[in-house]
């Protein structure tokens, strides 16, 4: 399939989409039109296999999303921190979600020694930090992919850590009981697993939600529960 036919068909494909939501359910998009009122930001990797609203099985205005290479929350990016304070401050979220991904190529190039060129370099600094600052226990697991892993899982903490010092969330968290999570999104199985950090963690819910700790996030169509470890997705 030729570029242009690509896009042609990314139109039908919207035409026809469009039309089923509106057959599906006629006061879909007049609802949508109204305004929004997302219980969740999302913020995660830019990669084309991590959409967050399809991976959660939710709907066009369930998420609020901030989306960059590798997941890289810095708090002098001006663009991630207008989402977080716009998502946080303004449309009340009560869930920030940070999630990382297997298999991401951000990760894997922090990993190398090998510079990207252009301003790429530049971007992954943060997570080539992180490298450097966990290198004996990366240095330790011999498979690529886990090592890969490893890292990621390393990025959302760091990443949690700065969330958690930001002012609008340090405001939210005590005001009214907003959520900090940190995820890892799994491209081999489509699950998404809570690493248990942010305020659940710093709660004291050792590695993350228990059994006993369960937290629903209604959707318009369907319910996302952080239960056991684990982000599940419940269609109604
Ligand atoms: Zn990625």
């Amino acid at each position: 399939m030729s570029q242009q036919d690509t896009f042609l068909y990314a139109l039908s494909s919207n035409n026809a989409w469009a039309g089923y939501k509106a057959h599906q359910n006629p006061n879909f998009f007049p609802k949508l039109a109204s305004g929004q009122s997302p219980q969740i930001l999302w913020l995660g990797c830019s990669d084309s296999r991590c959409p967050e609203t399809v991976i959660l099985g939710l709907q066009p205005g369930d998420v609020f999303v901030h989306r960059n290479i590798a997941n890289i929350i810095s708090p002098t990016d001006i663009n991630t921190s207008a989402v977080i304070e716009y998502a946080v401050v303004h449309l009340k979220v009560k869930h920030v979600v940070l999630c990382g991904h297997t298999s991401c190529g951000g990760a894997a190039a922090a990993l190398s020694d090998t510079r990207v060129g252009g301003v790429l370099d530049t971007w992954l600094t943060p997570l080539k930090a992180v490298r450097f600052a966990h290198q004996e226990e990366l240095d330790a697991i011999k498979d690529d992919k886990a090592r890969a892993v490893r890292i990621a899982e390393l990025n959302v903490e760091a990443g949690v850590k700065v969330l958690m010092a930001n002012f609008a969330i340090q405001d939210a968290i005590r005001e009214r009981g907003l959520e900090v999570h940190g995820c890892l999104f799994d491209i081999g199985c489509g699950r998404i697993k809570d690493l248990g950090f942010g305020t659940k963690g710093r709660n004291g819910a050792s590695g993350g939600l228990n059994g006993s700790s369960e937290e629903v996030v209604r959707g318009k169509h369907a319910q996302l529960a952080f239960r056991g470890g684990n982000a599940q997705m419940i269609v109604r």
